[in-house]
This record gives structure tokens, sequence and C-alpha cells, in this order.
């Protein structure tokens, strides 16, 4: 029997023996009284790894994205955010939804930030005819690729200055530290450390590639974690014996940040691999998502490709491209049958 090679997102891991041990043994209490020895844990753990006063466990990525932003905006505020952002285009419009809260979305660039003088013009003056602009949205990893550093300090100095506060949807924050890392030379922890310093509120996903089965954790000072911990209440996120998960996102956290760098060299193996085949255009990988385009007649062939694929047990997405996400639970033989099969498509 040959295994599935799932390659539709780095949320498809399974909790290893050891996180599933981790999350056997957690002591455990009602996080709602908080109570939960291993939410509390978790909290400190990530609050002090990323430089903040204090954390809030959740039940998704979504649900910190939702809570950040309804911390930081009012009812008749506006947030900026790119038009490809996840709080923007992938999570139902949960803040205008629930808070009434307005996007004012922003064109990336290719590089996939925003441009600070777009930013700039898109910041209202305060006048009644405007929703009042309260805070800059940016996201790192976005589809994978790392935001340059000085361009993070650049942007969220520009908002800072004008009064706006700052929130990274970081779900890959390890991610683009671990890519950063291989740029500067310097610790994984480190460089996640640096990019959090540049704002307010940071949002970090365990369920992806640090390989916990659920869970995000929201980063920010006391009192906003403060508002953040009643608006997850009132989303229904107020979770009892929490620690059995929150035990797996600490695991995670101490044993499957360094080995992020594997996934990388995985995503860059796939994208060697398959920049030999004709009708494909391979972009560059940065970290763990490989995005790859049909070209000319071939373009046609995508929905047939994923079928052929998931034939051969491999599973891929191709709403807009082909896209490949490498992550814990698969390894260099799977990768490497992958480029056969498709390889082989295309003959
Ligand atoms: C996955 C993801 C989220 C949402 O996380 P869920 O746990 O699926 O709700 C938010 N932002 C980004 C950038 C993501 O990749």
């Amino acid at each position: 029997m040959t295994s599935i090679v799932d390659l539709r997102s780095d949320t498809v891991t399974q909790p290893t023996a050891a996180m599933r041990n981790a999350m056997m043994t957690a002591p455990l209490g009602d996080d709602v009284f908080g109570d939960d020895p291993s939410v509390n844990i978790l909290q400190g753990k990530i609050a002090e790894m990323l430089g903040f006063e204090s954390a809030l466990f959740v039940s998704s990525g979504t649900q910190s994205n939702l809570c950040a932003i309804l911390s930081h905006c009012q009812r008749g505020d506006e947030y900026i955010v790119g038009q490809l952002a996840h709080c923007y285009r992938w999570e139902g419009g949960g803040a205008a939804v629930f808070g009434s809260v307005q996007p004012q979305p922003l064109q990336q660039q290719a590089d996939g930030t925003l441009a600070l003088e777009d930013i700039e013009g898109a910041i209202k003056p305060d006048d009644a005819h405007f929703a009042r602009t309260r805070l800059l949205a940016l996201e790192n990893t976005l589809g994978g690729k790392l935001l340059p550093f000085a361009y993070l300090q650049q942007a969220t100095q520009l908002a800072g200055s004008k009064g706006l506060a700052r929130h990274l949807d970081g779900a890959r924050l390890f991610n683009a530290a671990t890519a950063q890392a291989t740029i500067t030379g310097t610790n994984v922890c480190e460089e996640a450390r640096r990019i959090a310093s540049c704002f307010d509120t940071v949002s970090v996903c365990l369920s992806k590639g640090l390989g916990a089965p659920v869970g995000s954790v929201l980063c920010g000072s006391r009192e906003i974690i403060a508002r953040a911990h009643r608006i997850r209440k009132m989303a229904g996120g107020g979770m009892r014996q929490a620690g059995i998960l929150a035990a797996a996102g600490s695991y995670a956290l101490d044993n499957h940040v360094e080995r992020l760098a594997d996934d990388h060299a995985l995503a860059k193996r796939l994208a060697d691999g398959l920049s030999a085949v004709p009708c494909l255009q391979v972009e560059r990988p940065y970290t763990n998502i490989l995005f790859v385009d049909l070209e000319g007649p071939a373009k046609k062939q995508s929905a047939g490709l994923i079928e052929y694929l998931k034939s051969h047990d491999i599973l891929v997405t191709g709403l807009y491209r082909l896209r490949f996400v490498t992550h814990m639970d698969v390894d260099a033989a799977g990768i490497d049958r992958v480029i056969a099969a498709i390889t082989k498509y295309f003959l």
C-alpha cells in the first residue's frame, strides 16, 4: 500500500506520538476560570518568545484575527489590509459582520507588500464623511512569501506615526523567521521576535507547520489581550479544559520550530524537480509553499492534473494556481513521487 502524499496544506499534519503523550499527560483546569495550567504555560511561553506582555490561546487563526481587529477597532472604524490578506479575503468578512469594522483593502505589490504611498493615501482625514482609519494589518508569510524586514519596519513606523495600531497575521510567522534566519545567519526565534517587535499584536497558528492539531495564539499588551479575551468570549471561544490542546501547542513550540527548515528544503526539492517539466511555470518557493502555473495549451489541464494526482494518492489544491504545501508528514521520497508522477503526466 502506498501512503498518501497530502500537499493540500500544512494543516493536515497528525500529532506525533510524543505530542499525543504531552497532551495525554497535560495538567488541566477550567480555562474560563483561568485555571488551566497548560493553557497558562502556552500563553506565557509564546508571549515570552515573541517579547509581548500577554497572549491568548484561541481556537483558530480566524478567531485570532477577529479578536485582534475588534480589539483595535470600534464600530465605524476601518483597517488597512491587502486584497490577498487572509483576514480580508478568506475569513468570511468576519470583522465587518461581527464588528461593523470596515476593511480598506489595497492591491499588493508583486512581492506581497503594500506600497507605503498606498498606505499613506488610504489613511482618512478626521472628517465625518469617512470611517476612522485605526489599524494596519499585514501578513507574513503571505502566500508563502517572506516580506522584507526593512519593509515591515518602514510600514509599521509609518502606521505608528499616523496613530494607527499594527497587527500581524503571522499564521506562519515561524516559517517567515526560518527564511529570514537563512538570510541574516541568526537564529529562528530571534528573527521571530524581531519581526514581532514591529507590531502591537501578532497572531500565530499552532496548527499549520508547527504540527499541533488545533489552535492559534494572539500576542499583545496586557490591555489589548484583555480586550481580546472579552471578544473571544463573545465569539464563543471560551474553552474549558483547553489545556489538552494547549499542551500540543507548547510541545510544538519546543520541538517543531527548528525543523521548519526541512519543510522549506522539501519545497525547494519539489520546485527543482518540477522546473525540468515543460509546460510548467514554477515560482521560487521562499518557505514551504510552492505555486505552479500551467503554461500554453497545458493551461486547461489543471483540473485533469489534480484528478490524475489524486488517482496516484497525491493530493494538491488548485483554486487559482496549483499549490503544494510541504509539512512534517511528507518526506523526500514522497516529494520525489510527486515529481515523477507530474513528469509522467506531461510526457
Ligand atoms: C490559515 C490561516 C489563517 C486562519 O487560520 P484557521 O486556523 O484556518 O482559521 C489566518 N491567516 C493566515 C495567513 C493563514 O494562513
